[in-house]
Formats: C-alpha cells, structure tokens, sequence
C-alpha cells in the first residue's frame, strides 16, 4: 500500500496539522496536570489527534482506504464499548487494554516493514536497509510485542483474572535478563546484517512476547498502576521508533510526548510512595506478610455512628475529609459532596485532604470530585494541609485506608515506611468509614483505628455517607 522509502512530501495541509496537533498535544498534557485545566487539556488533546489523523490520512502515500477504513471500524467497535462501560474505577485496566493495543499495532507495522525492506521483488533487488532504520525497526517490535504482553498480564491481573500476588523464583532476575539480552543481541545482529539474519525476526518476536509475560509475573497486583505507567512508556517509545521507521514526524513527536510523560508519571507515583523503580520491578511488593504470632496484644478499635459523627461536625469549626479508594468504589462523591454543601453552609470551614496516590490512579480523587461538582478551592494537597489537622476539629477518612497510615512515619519494619501520609491521626476527632477492619490495597493494618481519638462507622460509604447528611440535616431542623 505504500510506496517504498522514498522522500516524503508533506502536503501545506499536513504540515500545518502536524505542528498544530503537536504543539496541542504539549498544551493538552500542560492542562492535564491541573484540575482546573484538566478539562480543557482533555479537548485540546481530541482535536490534536483528529488534527493528527486527518493529516495522515492525507498522505499521498497512501493507494487504497479499504484496509483503513475496516481497521477504523474494528478500532470503533472496540473502542466505544470500552469507554462507555468499563468503570472508572477501572480505569487501570482500561488503561493497560489501550496500551496493548497501542503496542500490537506498532510491533506488527514494524514486522510488515522489516519484511517489506526485505523483500526483493518489491525492492528491485535491493535489500539494504539503512542501519538507523533497522534500529528503528527492531526497537519498534521489541518493545512493542513486551509491552502488549506486559500490558494485558497487567490488565489480567487488575482485573483479577489472574493471580493478584507476586510469583517469584530463585534466580529470576538473572533468567530475566537473561531473555532480554539475548533479544537485544538478535537486535545488533539484525542492524548489522538484516538478510543473512533475517531467520533471527521472528524468534526476536517471540523472546519479546516471552519477557512482557516474564516482566510482569514478579510484580504484584499492589504495583500494577505504577508498572502499567511504565508499560505506558514503553508503548510512547514504541510509537516514536515507529515514527522513524515511516518516515511520519507526528508519531515522532507524539510517541516521544507518550513515553516520556509515562514515566514522569512512573516517577511522580513512586516518590508519592516512597519506593524506587528497582523496588517496584523487583520487590515483590504485595506478598502475603506472615501473620504476627498470638502473643500480639489483641488492639481495640471504637465503633460510633452517624447520630454521633453528626453531632460532633455540628459542633465543629473545621472539617477536613479525606477521600480514598473506598469512596471511588462506593461511587460515594455526591453524598460526599452533599455533605460538605451543608457543612459549609452551616459556616464550617471545610476542605478535602487530597493525597497524591489516594485510589488508584493519579488524580482520582480530583476527577470524581470535580463530577460531583466540589469547588476546587476546597481541595488541598498533602503538604498544604497537613499542617492543618492539629487545628482540626473532625476529619472525616472515607473509604481511605493506606494514605492515612500512621506507622508510615514511625514503623521501620512496615512495607509503607518511608511514604509520606496524610497527618489524620493529629485531628481532635477522625471517624473512619468503610465496611471492616480489612487492610487496604498494601495489605497492612492501619495503627489510626485504634487511637483514642478515632471512631470506626462500619459500612458502604455512600450510604453513610448519606446517613451523615440526613443525621446533620435532622440537627440543622432542630436549631431552627
Ligand atoms: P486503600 O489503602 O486501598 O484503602 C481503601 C479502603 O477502602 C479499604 O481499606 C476498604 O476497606 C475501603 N473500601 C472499599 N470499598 C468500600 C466501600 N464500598 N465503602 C467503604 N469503604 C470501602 O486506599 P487509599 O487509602 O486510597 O490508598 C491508595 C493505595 O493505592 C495506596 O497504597 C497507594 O500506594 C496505592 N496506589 C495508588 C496509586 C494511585 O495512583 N492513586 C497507584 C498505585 C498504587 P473495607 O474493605 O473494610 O471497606
């Protein structure tokens, strides 16, 4: 369908679309890392690509739309489904699906091209192939095929269709890297001489596969969001090698944008807790931790409810409510919100303690806010509201388990130390919703339940959630 590595003509068109879709894709990742921005970032990013697309499909390289035209439909068919139904929650998975994708396409457009350079006919009988292209070519298919495998173990491990934990083994490091070296050697040989090695492609592409399984096998579920970022990475870097290879400065510029804000975000999510790339690839981090022995003191915890927590808020000047996971899964945000309309409405100052890895996914908190229409304004970070729980009079943790962890400060023996954690436990008074004393996504106990000063309210946090604002509501009545 495309014509051979001939020099490419960039239509007015195309190049106006190329640098206006790449200069939108830099703004629209600038206004993603904000919430009140976020929104238009999102836009900008869809009228980038369309801009992106549009200009590739002006390509005069391209002979027939047939086959394009039917992957549009597969893409389409696939695609809306996923958006409409899969939950936000979910979004992790989602995400790894997309990349998947996103890495099957590249791996396979990089073998069509590998076999296209090489063949003859085509070529008139001339099979050199560039070196920096085969480079390009054989970065592209590794990379692409490890990260669709990677990506859908990680998607299979989110969704809990495979086992959570990690499955480790002696010397699996070594056996690891071990695949990989020799896939990068396959590589080498492939640039130095592709058709004497052309035998060595597809066994490139199986090692690939292989090492995207072998990757994520050592990895728990715990880690899937940060690795999946990572995966993210892998799958830009990709798209940009493909970019080379045909010749399209777009993919150049948008693989390159991808795989370096997947791992900024890697990044950004392993300081938030406190763990190093090493420890998240190698740590085997989310395996069972052997339970105490019996002679651990039984710890009590004080159950109270909404009546109770009710009073207390009425009575009080400042609330923070500090959101987590729980909340996301309760899909508890309205009720949340209701109940800091009525809190602010009586004059008490609120706020929402956002911790920067609370739920599952950068942003999370932020985005299920906003649906439920909290003003930004009430939305603190770690920093600027941590010092502000000893002033506090309630805090409120909903649904929020491992952020609020006080043994991250104070226990060197627990897997979280280190993490820097929201200050609830300096409230006068916390009251913890959520449905047991259960341990959150890093499998621990939580030393804030059993202070004096917190109070459990057992149960699904919307609905107690919505107990809370029909307990203060039933107050407000009263005073009136
Ligand atoms: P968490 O530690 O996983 O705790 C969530 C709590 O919510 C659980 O203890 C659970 O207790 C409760 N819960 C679940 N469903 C509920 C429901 N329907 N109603 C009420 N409560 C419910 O969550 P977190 O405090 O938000 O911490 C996030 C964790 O994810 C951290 O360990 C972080 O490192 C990790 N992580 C986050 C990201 C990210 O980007 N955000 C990425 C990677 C890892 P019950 O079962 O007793 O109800």
């Amino acid at each position: 369908m495309i014509a051979a590595q001939e020099l490419i003509q960039y239509t007015l068109f195309q190049q106006v679309a190329y640098i206006a879709g790449a200069a939108m894709f830099v703004l629209s990742l600038k206004w993603m890392s904000g919430p009140k921005t976020a929104r238009r970032g999102l836009w900008v990013g869809i009228a980038g690509m369309v801009l992106a697309v549009a200009g590739t499909l002006l390509d005069n390289r391209i002979v027939d739309f047939e086959w394009i035209l039917l992957a549009f439909g597969i893409g389409t068919l696939i695609g809306i489904p996923m958006g409409q139904w899969m939950k936000m929650t979910a979004m992790p998975q989602r995400t790894a699906l997309s990349h998947a994708f996103g890495a099957l396409a590249a791996g396979l457009v990089g073998t069509a091209k590998f076999y296209y350079f090489l063949e003859p006919k085509l070529h008139e009988g001339d099979v050199s192939v560039n070196k920096f292209t085969m480079f390009a070519i054989g970065l592209e298919v590794l990379l692409g095929f490890l990260t669709f495998t990677g990506s859908m173990m990680a998607f299979g491990k989110l969704a809990e269709v495979l086992p959570q934990r990690p499955i480790t083994y002696k010397g699996q490091n070594f056996v690891n890297l071990g695949v990989l070296a020799v896939a990068v050697v396959i590589v080498v040989m492939l640039i130095i001489d592709p058709v004497a090695n052309k035998e060595l492609f597809v066994p490139l592409i199986v090692l690939s596969l292989i090492f995207g399984i072998m990757l994520i096998i050592p990895i728990g579920g715990a880690d899937m969001p940060t690795v999946i970022s990572l995966l993210n990475s892998y799958a830009g870097l990709s798209g940009a090698a493909m970019g080379f290879v045909l010749q399209n400065q777009m993919l150049i510029v948008a693989g390159s944008l991808d795989g370096a804000s997947g791992l900024f975000l890697s990044i950004i999510m392993c300081r938030a807790m406190n763990r190093s790339f090493t420890n998240v690839l190698f740590g085997g981090f989310g395996q069972i931790v052997a339970k105490k022995g019996d002679d651990e003191e039984e710890k009590i915890h004080r159950t109270s409810n909404p009546e109770e927590a009710a009073m207390m808020m009425d009575a009080a000047q400042s609330v923070i409510i500090v959101p987590g996971y729980g909340m996301a899964v309760a899909q508890a945000q309205h009720k949340v919100a209701d109940l800091a309309t009525a809190l602010t409405k009586k004059g008490i100052n609120v706020k929402f303690a956002i911790h920067p890895v609370a739920g599952r996914m950068p942003g999370h908190m932020n985005v299920l806010l906003a649906e439920a229409n909290v003003p930004y304004d009430q939305l603190s970070e770690m920093e600027e509201v941590n010092p502000e729980f000893e002033e506090c009079d309630v805090a409120i943790v909903i649904g929020a388990n491992d952020v609020t962890n006080p043994a991250a400060k104070t226990d060197e023996s627990s897997p979280i130390y280190g993490m820097p954690v929201l200050d609830v436990e300096k409230a006068k008074q916390v009251y913890v919703i959520k449905r047991s004393m259960n341990p959150g996504f890093a499998g621990i106990d939580n030393p804030l339940y059993y202070l004096e000063n917190t109070a459990m309210l057992f149960g699904d946090a919307k609905e107690v959630a919505g107990e809370l604002v029909t307990e203060f509501a039933k107050l407000g009545s009263m005073h009136s």
